[in-house]
């Protein structure tokens, strides 16, 4: 157990100055955070009258020592740092030295401890910030602190407050958030004598989830887990059945502390939202560890904010994290739904595809008639070993498709397939869904270098700035590797002669400059897979636009090829191509179940 010392002036002039005591809540997130750092393993609080009339938190952790109980309530009093440089190093939740020093100055609390070098404890009673008395007392080892008619002393701040059941709930919140966080402790919560929250310690976080919501939010949790050099991101996402009107059920933690972050719940959000379109913000609970030398924590007093030194890439590891997550749960719920409608036994013909059955069973009824006509018996016999070749081809390429066996009912607005599967129905986008087609062909006769051109009837000259001009100049290669065949034409001009086939008939000009404008934003580091993502991206998005009313055959090789892709969920620009309503949705919306 460390002793307390007092920071000096320079120090104590660094930390983020402020109010820690704003209402009864942020009282006991800090007692609740003494506790911790002290190691206990057990934490009860009782509250009445929403912590108002009297906050009782009882830890058995490693105690005050009885030299230091009176100290503790000075400014600036802290054994968790000693210089400003540890707060880049801090392993503890409190290192501000204030929280007691506060609490007391505004209430009368009385603090009884006792570590486990002496037999007996101390009590230490303030009244608005002056001590009453110092006492030995008989005490178990660990710490318990009451605060009694918190603000007595302070009207304008007791205005503030909201009613006693608010204030209860806004206690329960913060109690629940930090129990999540520290799963091997245990927490008892007692609103004037009645147990809210009991979570028992457990090593595993999802046991607490259970403790303090229910089994079947547990049943709606997906995991997410990744590493990287300097931090991992971990925790749990909730499917569509915890996504809600308000933020409540979003938590984040980073090396243990709750924070609030905009950030990490735009990268959690953003990622949410290339699936799921409903409006409702998504549950979800990130941890994130992290290097302490890569945060700051002391941006604000009451400690929930945190300060990156790379934000872009704390965004990209949780929005990646969430994202792959998301995509294996949703791929898992195809892949079993397809092996349902394939399962064991049940032939080609089986399935329920009668328009794919038809398109595919054409061609054998043909050549049966003509070979029947026609060919000879072993003629007849190679036709046949081909045909059970294409045969087996056509399914294992079929069984490889990420969506499950559609029937194409129609289309909407020009814009949306309607199909069904067992039970399910399913809006795709079109324009959507075929970008994604293009954009993954063209990436992967990128990445093969093998982008078919062609030739312009027309050549396109088009005239750059001098700035312009040698950007393309320093990146021709890479106009080169994507399909287009560009000469120089005097000092700042070129002239395109072949593009990539696959894009039709973009509007070459500005499809020519937006490539130019990313490859300057980008600036010079970026991966080649960047760039040509974003090439193929914007080339992509030029190519669709043409299309709108499909034939059922269009509309049938188009969603083939959609079930074929890598990733067919969403669409270049990370939007959904395909929702999903289940038949019990449906069914709940005509509130017929
Ligand atoms: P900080 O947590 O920022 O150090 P506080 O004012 O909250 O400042 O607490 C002052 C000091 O009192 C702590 O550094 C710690 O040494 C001691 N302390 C407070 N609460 C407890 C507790 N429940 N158990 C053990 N020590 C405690
Ligand atoms: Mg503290």
């Amino acid at each position: 157990m460390s002793r307390i010392n007092i920071l000096d002036e320079n120090t104590a002039n660094k930390i983020a100055a402020g109010e820690v005591v704003e209402r009864p809540a942020s009282v006991i997130k800090e007692l609740i955070e003494n506790s911790i750092d002290a190691q206990s393993k057990d934490i009860t609080i009782e509250i009445e009258e929403g912590g108002q009339q009297l906050i009782r938190i009882i830890d058995n952790g490693e105690g005050i020592h009885p030299e230091d109980i009176e100290r503790a309530f000075l400014s600036h009093a802290t054994s968790k740092i000693e210089g400003i440089e540890d707060i880049f190093k801090i392993k503890t939740l409190g290192f501000r030295g204030e929280a007691l020093a506060s609490i007391a100055a505004v209430s009368r609390v009385i603090l009884k401890s006792r570590v486990k070098e002496f037999d007996f404890g101390k009590e230490v009673s303030y009244t608005g910030g002056h001590l009453d008395y110092i006492k030995d007392v008989g005490a178990n080892i660990g710490t318990t602190i009451e605060v009694f008619d918190l603000f007595y002393n302070v009207p304008a701040r007791r205005k503030f407050l909201k009613s006693t059941q608010r204030e209860a709930g806004l206690i329960s919140e913060i109690v629940s958030k930090i129990a999540i966080a520290n799963s091997k402790i245990a927490f008892k919560l007692f609103n004037n004598s009645k147990r809210v929250i009991n979570t028992f310690s457990s090593p595993d976080t999802l046991n607490v989830i259970r403790d303090l919501f229910n089994k079947e939010t547990c049943d709606d949790l997906i995991e997410i887990e990744s590493h990287g050099d300097t931090m991992s991101v971990y925790g749990y996402i909730g499917n569509e059945n915890l996504s809600r009107g308000s933020r409540n059920n979003q938590n984040i933690y980073i090396n243990g502390r709750y924070i609030k972050s905009k950030l990490i719940t735009a990268a959690c959000e953003k990622a949410f939202k290339s699936f799921i379109t409903i409006n409702k913000f998504p549950f979800f609970i990130i941890f994130i560890d992290i290097y302490p030398e890569l945060i700051d924590v002391n941006v604000h007093p009451a400690k929930t904010e945190v300060k990156f030194n790379d934000d872009r890439e704390i965004f990209k590891m949780v929005f990646d994290s969430v994202h792959k997550a998301l995509r294996n749960f949703l791929e898992g719920s195809f892949v079993i739904e397809e092996e349902k409608s394939f399962g064991e036994g049940s032939s080609y013909e089986e399935r329920e595809k009668p328009h794919e059955k038809m398109a595919y069973q054409l061609p054998i009824d043909f050549k049966k008639e003509v070979s029947g006509t026609y060919l000879s018996e072993e003629e007849k016999g190679i036709e046949h070993k081909e045909l059970e070749m294409t045969q087996a081809t056509y399914i294992r390429e079929e069984s490889l498709s990420k969506l499950p066996a559609l029937k194409i009912l129609g289309q909407f607005n020009s814009t949306y397939i309607i199909a069904e599967a067992k039970e399910e129905l399913f809006l795709i986008d079109q324009h959507a869904a075929h970008e994604k087609v293009l954009f993954e062909k063209y990436m992967g006769e990128i990445e093969n270098n093998v982008v078919i051109s062609q030739i312009l009837l027309i050549p396109k000259i088009i005239e750059l700035s001098l700035e312009n001009f040698y950007i393309y100049k320093e990146n021709e290669d890479i106009y080169k590797r994507t399909g287009f065949n560009i000469e120089v034409f005097g000092e700042n001009t070129v002239n395109i002669r072949e593009v990539p086939i696959i894009l039709g008939k973009p509007n070459l000009i500005s499809l020519f400059q937006d490539i130019l404008d990313d490859l300057k934003n980008m600036g010079r580091g970026k991966t080649t897979d960047i760039i040509y993502g974003n090439i193929a991206r914007k080339a992509c998005r030029a190519a669709v636009k043409a299309m709108d009313a499909l034939s059922l055959s269009e509309m049938d090789s188009l969603i083939i090829d959609l079930g074929n892709l890598r990733d067919p969920f969403t669409c270049p620009h990370g939007r959904p191509t395909i929702i999903k309503l289940t038949l019990n949705e449906i069914e709940k919306r005509f509130k017929r179940i």
